[in-house]
């Protein structure tokens, strides 16, 4: 079931640590990260660790058509219509509610609108396999993190990074496929702006009893067909310049595509609910 009000509250529980700075000094440039952030639990690394290595980069194979959904998929997007969705929170303004999508539906693809908030599916989900492809905006416009920046956010909480990876350096675990402000991705295999890419993601939700964490959540994801996160364990939800931790969230939630203020494009979006409790 969707709470918006207990949602929106985990969420802004979750990110209240995360508050970056009133005010970075106009001079500083952050474009490769931050060396002022806390260490990451049992790595050498700062969150978003400018000194951190990045991936190779690796030329996937040719983009091929669509990938169709299996039959038990529930299809979020088939480039008709948005009506598996509803406009969300931001996950960066911290601001908004729930109401109708104002992304924009263009020739079978919907693009991101800036400062109209992230958008939401109506219906919950906990563990699943995930599909969904993007294009970063092209031309290119800015760098870094503000170069075609959205994200992927299981249960609207966990996200895997969008991110123009064409020659866009950034901090590794912010850069496209990572685990954001987490894990940097094993590989960058990302095209071209304009090209699409996809992600194929397979989410295992955290169990929680309140505030206790009896499992944590875990990350499979396949980039453009190369596996870039292998059943990485996540530290917590989201959080910028601070290290996530876990709190009570609800079981299940809403798959939530983030609004960064980058016109990032999206299609063919579908997943399947996986029963991982279920033994077979
Ligand atoms: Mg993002």
């Amino acid at each position: 079931m969707y709470r918006p009000l207990l949602f929106a509250a985990v969420i802004a529980a979750s990110l209240a640590a995360a508050q970056p700075p009133a005010a970075a000094p106009a001079q500083a440039n952050h474009d490769l990260g931050f060396k002022d952030t806390p260490m990451l639990p049992g790595l050498p690394w700062h969150v978003h660790d400018p000194d951190r290595p990045h991936p190779p980069v690796v030329t996937p194979a040719p983009a091929s058509s669509p990938a169709a959904p299996p039959s038990d998929a529930i299809v979020l997007f088939n480039g008709t219509d948005l009506s598996a969705w509803q406009s969300h929170y931001s996950t960066i303004t911290r601001a908004g509610r729930p109401g109708p999508v104002e992304w924009k539906l263009v020739d079978g693809v919907v693009e991101v609108v800036p400062h109209t908030g992230d958008i939401a599916t109506k219906k919950s989900f906990k563990d699943v396999q995930l599909h969904i492809e993007w294009s970063a905006p092209t031309p290119p416009v800015g760098n870094s993190q503000n170069r075609g920046n959205s994200g992927v956010l299981l249960m609207g909480l966990y996200e895997i990074q969008v991110l123009d990876p064409w020659e866009n350096p950034t901090y590794a675990d912010g850069q496209a496929g990572a685990i954001y402000g987490q894990w940097p991705p094993l590989a960058n295999p990302g095209r071209k702006p304009g090209e699409w890419n996809s992600y194929d993601i397979i989410f295992e939700a955290p169990r929680m009893d309140g505030d206790k964490l009896l499992r944590p959540a875990y990350a499979t994801v396949f980039f453009n067909g190369v596996l870039v996160q292998n059943h990485q364990e996540l530290m917590g939800p989201m959080v910028y310049r601070a290290v996530a931790h876990y709190s009570a969230q609800p079981a299940e939630a809403p798959l939530v595509l983030q609004n960064h203020n980058s016109p990032v494009r999206f299609r063919n979006i579908w997943l399947r609910e996986l029963s991982l409790d279920t033994s077979h």
